[in-house]
């Protein structure tokens, strides 16, 4: 059977991008390969704001994530944590070995840079994981004001996760000075999970130079080495990059301001049916992200229930909350290759089924 994604990762494929990742495979230390992988380069800096290459990685995003945590730390990271994914990279760096510590916030609430300030004013770090767009509660931290309090500690490293943000919303890497920006394909790249994208600022490179037991798949060093000769350290996976090379084409044929455009307007028009229908946003107010809407099940639908019904007589899958928001709250996805006509159809859809959803008891 077959239905539509609008969770929040992975999200709907086109049948272009699928096309174009069934040609044929070309070996990847061949010219042609280099061709392909320096052509990329120009569309993924202008998306990632840099001149800094934008090195590809077969794996999840996790895979950078973890590589990056390994590349850069060397005395200690401090990790800001305000949901699923920013909570997991505290464990995911203390798996490492690396002396790590929490700034902890509620699910739903923004990094808060005031408090960030005073943390890394205790000294001792040399290193700092942000997500900028908390997936699992839907909440958007305000990247420029967090970056211009890292500005003020030079020897910290900040490595920003953009995965559920990166081509949906202007991300301008080298003006904040971001370090490392990691980021992956399932998202509003809308292309089937892994692939992942890393982009090392000089310094950052300079300090994996100096850090031991960085391993081989996520080197920096090694990454940096065979993007001088339009390669990536080990085979990858070239269908991704093929459909990534469709992708990139489909973005420059849009424009990138007119897809920003389009993502901000399309979480709009999620977010105002939604509150229409009496759903509350889970993320504080001012912080809801723009890839995803995270509501509160205010009215006390059975979100199981929905989702059968979603699947079952309109071929659509909608989130039913994560981890422990999990019957709380529910996420819907307006990111990748939606239009405003397959956000009104999914609404209908919505508008339909919650019409025959039970809710449950008070
Ligand atoms: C999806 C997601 C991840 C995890 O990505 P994988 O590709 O599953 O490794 C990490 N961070 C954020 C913000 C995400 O949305």
């Amino acid at each position: 059977m077959s239905y539509k994604l609008f969770i929040p990762g992975p999200v709907a494929v086109s049948e272009k991008t699928f096309r174009a990742m069934t040609q044929p495979l070309i070996g990847h230390r061949s010219t042609d390969f280099v061709a392909l992988y320096n052509s990329l380069q120009p569309g993924l800096q202008a998306i990632a704001g840099t001149k800094d290459p934008v090195y590809l990685s077969t794996s999840s995003a996790w895979g950078v994530m973890e590589g990056s945590i390994r590349n850069v730390v060397k005395k200690k990271v401090l990790c800001c944590m305000n949901g699923a994914f920013s909570d997991k990279w505290l464990d995911v760096a203390q798996r490492c070995g690396k002396p790590a510590a929490a700034l902890k916030f509620p699910w739903g609430q923004p990094v808060d840079p005031a408090a960030l300030r005073r943390e890394l004013e205790t000294g001792g770090y040399d290193a700092l994981t942000l997500i900028h767009n908390e997936t699992s509660c839907g909440c958007m931290s305000d990247l420029a004001a967090i970056m211009a309090v890292v500005r003020e500690f030079p020897e910290v490293i900040t490595i920003v996760d953009t995965v559920s943000s990166l081509s949906a919303q202007p991300i301008p890497k080298d003006e904040l000075r971001i370090d490392v920006l990691v980021s992956g394909s399932q998202k509003a790249f809308a292309l089937p999970p892994g692939l992942s994208f890393l982009s090392v600022s000089a310094r950052a490179l300079a300090r994996a130079a100096t850090v031991p037991d960085r391993g081989y798949y996520f080197d920096f060093v090694e990454f940096q080495k065979n993007h001088e000769n339009g390669m990536t350290p080990s085979t990858p996976s070239i269908a991704h990059i093929y459909g990534l090379q469709s992708q990139l084409g489909v973005f420059a044929a849009e424009g990138l301001e007119a897809r920003y455009a389009r993502h901000a307007r399309l979480n709009q028009t999620v977010r105002a049916w939604a509150l229409a229908k009496g759903f509350r946003l889970f993320p504080r107010e001012g912080y809801g992200s723009v890839t995803l809407n995270c509501l509160a099940n205010t009215p006390g639908y059975d979100l199981p229930a929905l989702n059968k019904i979603l699947k079952a007589k309109h071929g659509l899958v909608i989130d039913g909350g994560y981890g422990k928001l999990k019957g709380t709250t529910l996420r819907i996805s307006n990111m990748g290759d939606e239009t405003d006509a397959t956000i009104a159809s999914l609404l209908a859809s919505l508008d339909a089924a919650l019409a025959e959803t039970p809710r449950l008891p008070a």
